[in-house]
């Protein structure tokens, strides 16, 4: 089978692209190792310029009907007094939401039906070996030979497509490990609400009227503690940790845990392989920006990619290293940044960091800042 442009990984950002490339009657190919899309159950905040472009796709209107908007954002350092509290109301920017909370196994399989001609979408094909021969890509897959002009890798973390272009990264690890589950409660608001606690930070956003979920990266040498613990312990833990009121809340999906690491490819084009998505960038959860960094990544591409430029490859590869690798090092960086401002045991620092945070909530200007990059990533 021979294609213009060949996506590895049906995950979001592969799942997303192969749709907009199939709306310009690009000749494209999807496969995934896979036997099947996972449906998973992790919930993912999305934000409005995310929402923007799924909405071109004609996709929102499908994603939108389990979506949860969230009107504000609270943050506060469980050790101090330092407190934020992000309000639409309160925004210079007239925006109705900050963005949305949607199952992750929703937004894949919403993009996937959405595909009316799915034969070019392949499960159970495992990507093994590329070779360049005469300017295409000849790819050995578990189902057979496959050729294309453009290889995009939206293969994830461990991207093959990234090691078998020789691609190098920049990699190292939180030294944390997120617990990630979901509870039912009798009632939430469209909040999101994140503590900065003693283990590291917990999150917990509404996904619906009556169910939450939480991400808690916590240091690794305490990690297994909490992953080993039985319900009720751990439920106690988050109510003593938590440092707000929280109303009796009940397990409706079991703890999954994700190491934390962060990655950067070195370049995101070369060679006539692309890459998007955790398999360019991969950076720490607390600020819900990843996905929505990938959804940057699949915008700039599926712009770029045209029945006409494929005729020329290395202008494409330009531009979308130009466009998305500065973006993605100022997240990182920002992240990084956040990451050890909070992870200080040092006394001094805690009370310049909770000074900051409370400064930050008097200063409309930081805040609306701050909204800005959570928004228009
Ligand atoms: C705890 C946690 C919470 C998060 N919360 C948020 C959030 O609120 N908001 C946000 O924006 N981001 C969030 N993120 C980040 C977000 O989950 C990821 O950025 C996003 O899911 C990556 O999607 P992807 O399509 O790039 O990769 P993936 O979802 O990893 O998909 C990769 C696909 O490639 C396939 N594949 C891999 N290797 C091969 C091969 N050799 N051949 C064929 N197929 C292959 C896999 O089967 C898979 O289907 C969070 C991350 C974590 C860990």
């Amino acid at each position: 089978m021979k294609y213009d442009v060949l996506i590895v990984g049906a995950g979001v950002t592969g799942a997303l692209l192969f749709l907009a490339l199939k709306n310009k009657n690009i000749n494209v190919g999807l496969i995934d190792s896979r036997d099947k899309a996972p449906n998973s159950y992790r919930h993912l905040s999305l934000n409005n310029k995310s929402m923007t472009f799924l909405k071109e796709l004609d996709a929102w209107n499908v994603i939108s009907k389990n979506a949860f908007e969230y009107n504000q954002i609270k943050v506060w350092d469980q050790e101090g007094t330092g407190f934020i509290d992000f309000n639409v109301n309160e925004l210079e920017k007239n925006i109705p939401n900050i963005g949305f909370i949607v199952k992750e196994g929703d937004i894949q399989n919403s993009l996937l039906s959405l595909v009316s001609d799915s034969k070019n979408l392949l499960w159970s094909c495992n990507l093994e070996k590329i070779e360049k021969i005469n300017g295409d890509i000849h790819c050995e897959t578990s189902k057979g030979k496959l050729e294309t002009k453009i290889l995009i890798g939206a293969d994830g973390i461990q991207s093959s497509v990234r090691n078998l272009s020789s691609i190098s990264s920049r990699t190292w690890s939180y030294n944390q490990t997120a617990i990630v589950a979901n509870f039912s409660v009798p009632q939430t608001d469209p909040c999101i609400r994140q503590t900065f606690t003693s283990v590291g930070p917990l999150a917990l956003l509404p996904m619906n009227e009556t169910e939450l979920t939480m991400i808690w990266s916590i240091d690794d040498t305490k990690a297994y503690d909490y992953i080993g613990m039985n319900e009720d312990d751990f439920i106690n833990e988050i109510h003593q940790s938590f440092g707000e009121k929280l109303p009796e809340i009940k397990f409706s999906a079991k703890r999954q845990s994700f190491p934390l690491k962060h990655l950067s490819a070195k370049t995101f084009a070369r060679g006539n392989v692309f890459l998007v998505g955790d398999a360019a960038h991969h950076i720490h959860p607390l600020a819900g920006l990843g996905l929505n960094a990938g959804i940057g990544d699949v915008k700039s591409l599926s712009d770029l990619i045209t029945p006409e430029s494929l005729l020329q490859v290395k202008q494409i590869e330009d531009r979308y290293n130009r466009q998305r690798i500065p973006i993605n090092l100022a997240l990182a960086a920002a992240m990084e940044a956040f990451k050890r401002g909070f992870e200080q045991k040092n006394i001094w620092i805690r009370l310049i960091r909770n000074h900051a945070f409370s400064l930050t909530n008097k200063l409309t200007f930081l805040k609306n800042k701050f909204i800005e990059l959570a928004t228009e990533l």
